[in-house]
């Protein structure tokens, strides 16, 4: 999500003539986009922000916006007093304070004015910005913002604000703008992705909107993320089955392996729930790639308890699991109301126990597919090497002098390992 939200600010900036830099010292104006899901990513974003007080000394014409999850939606002076080098604060998901700063700044008359609003209203026109490079093969579109879920860990509603459907209009012209400028696969992002439309009478679904984008020419390739046990419905894993442009690849998380677990979560579902979803997932669609998240630590959580979740790990073998140590965040109620008593070593052994037993099923999953051809879409060179991925999401390195660039082609794999794969033009 921040990364579509990055790219928006740099669209927006690049159609008023700036171009992109990576050295601090040489900017105009320094986005720091930020995310506070845990405390780890918070202390990361303070010291970027710390280190860019002897750049604004140096500089005092360099504009620092701040912006995401640190800011939040609501206002936040607070931020304001302790960083007081920072000339704009800006929500997630929204450049206007920084276009508006600008605007006012540069003394920029109506018409000026009025692209600002175009951009700020995002409504689906978005020049992909080239930073410099070719453009982007793969684009992501938000299609819900913020999340309205009550997940007793979690920060995101507080700082992202109420679940928010996008028009289905302004997420369809944004995908064909993206197809005009060479995009190829398009990945939806929502909180909850699957809940898209139910917040909004008269906007399609989730599967609705899918078959809407599916018709687009030149589009190959379509994503979702991130579904919840709750939301993913029969009908949409049909259309993941039968619209040969939706990817079967469905990130699901469970969070934890053990039912009081998941009942201090708040989470809605039980483990034998979530058991059923990922058997009714596999029936619906061949092949299909899952991924998952899983917090080890939460408060409370017991040794039996962590080993319910290792168990169910072992029993699913999904394709990857997002791994976290429960952080508390401020203002949730699992901050305010439960101790956090699982110590720091103990949740370290506890991510490691699980990532250990991860990348052994990874492993296993992915040495199936050596000497099979599969289809890539080819991203990017990265070192010497073109990167692309599988329909399943898989990561795939081909050494080639030609030019890969946003084609789909087979590729024989010829080495694996738990995360990426290497081949060659079959
Ligand atoms: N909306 C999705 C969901 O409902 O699961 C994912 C959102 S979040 C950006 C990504 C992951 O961060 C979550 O799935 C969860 O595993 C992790 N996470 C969220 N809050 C956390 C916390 N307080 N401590 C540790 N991990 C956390």
């Amino acid at each position: 999500m921040n990364v579509a939200d990055s790219q928006r600010v740099d669209s927006a900036l690049e159609q008023l003539g700036y171009v992109p830099t990576l050295q601090p010292e040489q900017a105009d104006i320094i986005i720091l986009n930020t995310c506070v899901v845990r405390q780890s990513a918070e202390d990361k974003a303070y010291g970027r922000l710390t280190s860019l007080r002897p750049v604004k000394e140096k500089n005092p014409q360099v504009i620092i916006n701040l912006m995401g999850c640190l800011v939040g939606v609501k206002d936040n002076p607070g931020l304001l007093k302790r960083f007081p080098y920072v000339d704009v604060l800006s929500p997630p998901s929204d450049p206007r304070p920084l276009l508006n700063f600008l605007a006012q700044r540069e003394g920029r008359q109506i018409e000026g004015a009025e692209t600002l609003e175009r951009f700020a209203l995002m409504d689906g026109e978005l020049i992909l910005p080239s930073n410099g490079k070719e453009k982007p093969v793969c684009g992501f579109i938000p299609a819900v913002y913020g999340c309205s879920y009550a997940c007793t860990y979690c920060i995101i509603p507080y700082r992202r604000g109420a679940e928010q459907s996008r028009p289905p209009k302004e997420i369809l012209n944004e995908a064909h703008s993206m197809v005009r400028q060479g995009v190829k696969e398009i990945t939806l992002l929502g909180q909850i992705i699957d809940r898209y439309g139910k917040d909004r009478p008269g906007y399609p679904d989730l599967s609705g909107l899918l078959r809407q984008l599916h018709e687009i020419d030149g589009l190959q390739r379509i994503r979702f993320l991130t579904s919840h046990p709750n939301y993913i419905n029969d009908e949409l894993l049909d259309c993941v089955a039968e619209l040969p442009k939706v990817m079967p690849h469905i990130e699901v998380p469970i969070q934890s392996g053990d039912d009081q677990v998941l009942a201090n979560m708040k989470r809605g579902y039980t483990v034998e729930q979530y058991r059923r979803l990922i058997e009714r997932i596999r029936a619906h669609i061949p092949n299909v790639y899952i991924a998952n998240d899983i917090i080890v630590g939460f408060p409370g959580e017991t040794e039996a308890q962590f080993q319910n979740t290792a168990a169910l790990v072992a029993e699913l073998k999904l394709d990857v699991a997002h791994l976290a140590r429960y952080s508390p965040r401020p203002g949730t109620v699992s901050e305010r109301r439960m101790a956090d008593d699982v110590p720091a070593e103990e949740k370290k052994r506890r991510f490691r126990v699980l990532e250990e037993l991860q990348t052994g099923i990874s492993a296993g999953i992915n040495a199936q597919y050596l000497g099979q051809t599969v289809e890539v879409l080819f991203e990017e060179k990265s070192r010497q090497r073109w990167k692309g991925r599988t329909p399943q999401n898989k990561l795939v390195f081909v050494e080639t002098e030609q030019d890969l660039r946003g084609k789909i082609l087979p590729v024989r794999i010829t080495w694996t390992g738990p995360w990426t794969m290497i081949g060659e033009p079959a």
